[in-house]
């Protein structure tokens, strides 16, 4: 016989008590970075000089892997962009290193209570190949970000020969980067 304590029928019953969860705030960004090849014998990718026939330019060193995760940290905590951080009208940024920008980002995310949990990058270009200074490049974005090489991580991609990249004219960065609180 049917208690009045019992649920109506069909409704699910609860076996366990709704359990007090900690809460986690992560949280995403994405960032998009492209330089142009010019006259040059290296390209400054991920805090690594590579020898090649051309270098990329551009106001800074023209990192575009550091620009990218720049980028996507700022993003995620809602925090701008790396050219309303250092923007190119400024003296002081010209020619800069890219990976110190990186790392100043991070000092500013780290003040406003945020850490780097990781960092995956994509690179998109024809030449140079990635893959001889990909764990260089992963060291120096974790020496930046005060993270473990575990979690940053370096992808190289061709365009197929397809497009401005498939022509050689430049190269494209897409990085994506989450965040916790500090104190997590
Ligand atoms: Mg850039």
């Amino acid at each position: 016989m049917a208690r009045a304590s019992d649920p109506p029928e069909g409704a699910e019953r609860r076996r366990t008590p709704r359990k007090r969860t900690a809460k986690l705030t992560m949280r995403m960004g994405v960032g998009y970075d492209s330089h142009r090849f010019g006259p040059g014998n290296a390209v400054r990718l991920g805090g690594v000089s590579i020898p090649h026939d051309r270098a990329l330019t551009g106001h800074s060193d023209a990192d575009a892997i550091a620009h990218a995760v720049t980028d996507a940290l700022l993003g995620a905590a809602g925090e701008g962009d790396i050219g309303s951080m250092f923007p190119d009208t400024d003296p002081a940024n010209r020619l800069r290193d890219s990976i110190e920008m990186l790392a100043l980002a991070m000092a500013h995310l780290r003040d406003r209570g945020w850490r780097a949990n990781n960092v995956d990058v994509t690179v998109i270009a024809e030449l140079p190949r990635i893959a001889p200074y990909r764990e260089a490049m992963r060291d120096a974005l974790a020496a930046a970000l005060n993270l473990a090489r575990a979690s940053v991580s370096v992808k190289g991609k061709t365009n197929e020969g397809m497009g401005w990249i498939g022509r050689g004219e430049g190269i494209a960065c897409i990085a994506v980067a989450t965040v916790v609180p500090v104190a997590s």
